[in-house]
């Protein structure tokens, strides 16, 4: 990437995805876009702001020079657009020739070819984007489902921004009148007390706690979880896994399996992304092997899954008696994010429409189906559904990424060090480096704090200049 200073040059990019497409867009932002625009196509009128013109593109300068496409051609022009800088958009009919074509053209004629995120680059160098935008901007294009996609549209618009925003100002207030309480002492202004200094702390410390909380969540929609399915066997992991998938299969991608001896597949359940991973792999391998030692290979391999996943489901079948080796597997994921599916419940009479929870499993809530009727698979994709949310209501301005998550963890703990520091009534001066090493973790989550925000605080809450 360049330096803030090489942005004045303008930049150019053929902004659709390669090969052929329905339409395809070439991309000019940077003082001579419009300039440059104009010379490689001829609009019907004059560029404006905001509006879409019809053009044609031609294959040379001069009157002999023919048509090769039309475009529609849109101007943004500085500072309100994408960029903050003179942004063209020329859309044509897709047609690879002759978005290179134009490509070149630009660059003969004074653009240099954008790198990778270098527009989205620009609109933050510019401010119209802060830091946690242009990493939504990322994460929508790569979103998967449209709750990914929801996610980030809110962060884009700033709601992760707004929610620390407040906070920030607290902070700032609050290094504000402990900065005038030195700098300023023989103007008459009063040292702050060290009970009104924890009171504000500790109205700070909640908000930003329960913002480092929602990465449990931000985290889950942004990156998905896993979810192995163990068990012996023949107790229909299998068929549970194709009955999970089945539905969502055309909406989601296919990964490929994690291990050798696992099948996986990505599905989206309430929109989280949740990578299915069934250890029946070994079925295939195990054909040949005697049914102990594919008993034996079937516990080891659960036993690894399960190690390895966020959420884990272990399959028993209801019409058979829970052996030592499903004891065990269900004692391993007590305490966990996990389900127990008792399995086949078809096999039992109609008096058993209840779940069967055995009593060797009751540690870990049960759910019954029929992978075979597809009785209990609803109630079993809310329970995974409710065990990968923890059952948190959805809330905006969450937390996506672990850059995002240290900046407040780290805010957290250095506003703790002032906490403690005034409660042991160490000098101004001290607490100050810890407030402004927290204040220092938010800027870093949004954009900089500079000093004149400071002084204005400071200015506009004292009436200095008596
Ligand atoms: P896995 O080895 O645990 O993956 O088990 P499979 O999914 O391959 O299933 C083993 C056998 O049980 C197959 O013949 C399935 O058709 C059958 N099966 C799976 N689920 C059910 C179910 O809910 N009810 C009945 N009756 N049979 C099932």
């Amino acid at each position: 990437m360049n330096s803030p200073g090489a942005s004045t040059e303008t930049i150019a990019a053929i902004s659709t995805p390669p090969g052929r497409g329905g339409i395809g867009i070439v991309r000019l932002s940077g003082a001579l876009a419009a300039s440059i625009a104009a010379q490689l196509v001829s609009t019907s009128q004059p560029l404006e702001h905001t509006h879409a013109r019809l053009a044609e593109v031609r294959d040379a300068e001069g009157a002999e020079a023919e048509s090769i496409d039309q475009a529609l051609v849109t101007f943004f022009a500085a500072p309100r657009s994408y960029t903050g800088e003179d942004l063209v958009e020329i859309a044509t009919h897709g047609a690879p020739v002759v978005l290179e074509f134009l490509l070149r053209r630009a660059i003969d004629l004074g653009a240099r070819l954008a790198e990778p995120g270098e527009f989205t680059q620009r609109a933050l160098l510019s401010g119209r984007i802060d830091l946690t935008q242009a990493e939504a901007v990322r994460d929508l294009i790569e979103a998967q489902t449209l709750t990914q996609a929801r996610q980030a549209a809110s962060q884009m618009h700033g709601a992760l921004s707004r929610r620390a925003a407040p906070l920030k100002q607290s902070l700032v207030d609050l290094i504000a009148l402990l900065e005038a309480g030195i700098d300023f002492a023989e103007d008459d202004l009063d040292v702050t007390p060290q009970n009104e200094i924890a009171r504000r702390i500790d109205a700070l410390a909640p908000p930003l706690a329960t913002l480092e909380a929602s990465f449990s969540r931000g985290r889950i929609v942004h990156d998905g979880l896993s979810l192995a399915i163990v068990g012996r066997p023949n107790v229909g992991k299998s068929s549970l896994f194709n009955r999970l998938v089945e539905r969502d299969r055309a909406i989601v991608t296919a990964a490929p399996g994690t291990t050798r001896d696992t099948v996986s597949e990505r599905i989206s359940l309430g929109g989280i992304p949740i990578e299915l991973v069934d250890t029946a792999g070994l079925r295939e391998n195990a054909r040949e092997k005697v049914l102990d030692e594919a008993e034996q290979i079937g516990m080891r391999r659960s036993r690894e899954a399960l190690a390895d996943a966020d959420l884990v489901l272990v399959v028993l079948d209801a019409a058979q008696p829970v052996t030592d080796d499903e004891r065990a597997l269900v004692a391993a994921v007590e305490g966990r994010p996990a389900l127990v599916v008792v399995n086949k419940c078809d096999l039992l009479g109609s008096d058993s429409s209840q779940p069967v929870t055995p009593a060797e499993v009751a540690g870990v809530p049960a759910v019954a189906t029929s992978a075979l009727t597809g009785e209990g698979l609803p109630e079993l994709r809310e329970r995974i559904l409710s065990l990968a949310t923890g059952g948190a209501a959805p809330e905006s301005g969450l937390l996506t990424n672990i850059r995002q998550h240290q900046a407040i963890a780290t805010a957290l703990a250095a506003l703790a060090d002032a906490a403690k520091a005034n409660a042991n009534s160490i000098p101004h001066e001290m607490i100050l480096l810890d407030l402004y090493r927290s204040l220092w973790a938010l800027d870093s989550l949004t954009g900089q704090t500079t000093p004149d925000d400071i002084l204005n605080t400071i200015f506009s809450r004292f009436c200095i200049g008596k």
